[in-house]
């Protein structure tokens, strides 16, 4: 195993307040009375319920099952009985089809699922069907189907296989506590991974500000023909482009997905729920999530069940204190909410009360054309130009500037010393430039239909 140091250009540093939870051990979640399940907990087609209104159903049980190649099923994270199926507002801010599940608090195990000690007994394809049958989706935050992302298209070939544990966000520390307490579990699921793609070497590529975690990781992976590198702790160092630039030195083209240059990468969480469905016959029915800011009484890492709703999370987190700011997910990347009155879902690594100190309220200024946010940009852009034509409703200007390849990142709001309202500012120029493309298409196949006609 070689241990090696690496970066990429751009990005930023952040008040990181990881000292809140950092070194905390992580407490279980206290099973709530009720569980909300909503269908769409990933990206792809929503998931279809297969179970009814007063139906018992057992912990890990499948309770709605997947609609497509890029969808997956739902499962129970308590047993008990279906007293509901009806929309309720989703962590996304709309109202979603959910699964209500009333908590017996026996804890009844599904059988359904079966270890596998020796994975090796079985193909690659058998273990993709086990991981799209226990809804494994992206954990980092990006609830891609990960079956799908490990079904490698004909003509491409796996290179890197990157396993993602940067957390560059600030305040979250989830994937850090489960690198401290089930690192072996993580690079089994890595092993799970190479397997599976049929490579004999895989990278780790770890923040340098997380030391133990690195300690812990090495020895996980002695046996495994790993190369561990310590990044730059610096922002968005774990995002998807910038740790395979960091790492392979290969870049990820405008508009194309990481297996067209030969990289497949994957969160340690990821990893590790990969394992504990393939070797212990587990669905992904919980996560580790960090609940934090000065907003919170007592900031915690929890392992949750998916569907606890968040209120319940912060109550044993002893309530609020003088929150201003709900988010969900991480400062830079997060979504801010008006209610926390959602279910944990499985892309739910973060929950952050913010104070008044922590948010920034002031006013936004003219640009002084200083620069900050062209040399912040990880993706090489012109943030304040894109921002410009965006304000001005000049989407095929934003266009030109190559709006579509903001990753959304925030560096450049977060060093604008106008306090520019960038980033917000590059998602309606990307929201609208998708919607003209869209309206550009259609009429394209109208004018051809109608011209076979
Ligand atoms: S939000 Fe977009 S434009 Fe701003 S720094 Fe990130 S990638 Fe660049
Ligand atoms: S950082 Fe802000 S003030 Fe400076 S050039 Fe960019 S938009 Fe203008």
């Amino acid at each position: 195993m070689n241990i090696k140091k690496a970066t990429f250009k751009g990005g930023t540093h952040l008040s990181y307040n990881k000292e809140l939870t950092s070194g905390l051990n992580v407490e279980t979640s206290i099973p709530p009375e009720e569980i909300i399940l909503p269908v769409s907990m990933h990206i792809g087609a929503p998931a279809k319920p297969i179970v009814e209104v007063g139906d018992k159903v057992k912990m890990g049980q499948k309770v709605a099952e997947a609609t497509g190649f890029v969808s997956v099923p739902i499962h129970s994270s308590v047993s008990g009985e279906v007293i509901a199926i009806e929309p309720r507002l989703h962590p996304n801010g709309q109202k979603v089809l959910s699964i209500i599940i009333k908590n017996d608090m026996l804890d009844t195990p599904d059988e359904n699922m079966h270890p596998n000690s020796d994975y090796k007994n079985l193909d690659s394809k058998e273990i993709l069907n086990i991981i799209k049958e226990a809804g494994i989706v992206g954990l980092g935050g990006a609830t891609f189907p990960t079956h799908v992302k490990l079904s490698i298209p004909e003509g491409k070939k796996v290179e890197y296989l990157i396993l993602n544990a940067a957390e560059c966000e600030a305040y979250l520390t989830n994937d850090d506590a489960l690198m401290m307490t089930n690192s072996d579990d993580i690079i089994k699921g890595l092993e799970i991974v190479m397997y599976v793609l049929g490579i004999d070497k895989a990278y780790i590529g770890i923040e340098d500000n997380k030391k133990d975690a690195i300690e812990k990781m090495a020895k996980s992976a002695q046996a495994l023909n790993v190369d561990i590198y310590c990044l730059a702790t610096k922002y968005p160092q774990g995002s998807e482009k910038h740790i395979i630039k960091a790492i392979s030195g290969r870049e990820v083209p405008s508009g194309k997905l990481p297996i067209d240059v030969g990289c497949v990468v994957l969160n340690v969480a990821t990893a590790k729920a990969i394992k504990e469905a393939v070797i212990d016959g587990k669905p992904l029915i919980e996560r580790i999530a960090t609940i934090t800011g000065h907003g919170i009484k007592t900031p915690k890492r929890m392992l949750i069940r998916i569907g606890t709703p968040i209120e319940h999370v912060l109550a044993q987190c002893g309530g609020f204190t003088d929150a201003e700011k709900f988010i969900l997910g991480g400062p830079m990347m997060g979504i801010s909410h008006f209610s926390s009155d959602t279910p944990v879902i499985k892309g739910g690594s973060g929950f952050l009360l913010l104070n008044e100190k922590e948010i920034d309220l002031s006013e936004s200024n003219d640009c002084i054309r200083c620069g900050k946010c062209v040399s912040a940009c990880p993706m090489r852009l012109l943030p304040l130009m894109i921002s410009n034509a965006s304000v001005n409703n000049d989407f095929e200007k934003a266009e030109k500037y190559n709006a579509m390849d903001c990753i959304e990142c925030g560096a450049c709001s977060y060093v604008c010393p106008a306090k520019r309202m960038l980033v917000s500012n590059m998602r309606v120029a990307k929201r609208e430039i998708t919607a003209i493309r869209k309206e550009k298409a259609a009429l394209a196949e109208a004018k051809a239909k109608e011209a076979k006609n």
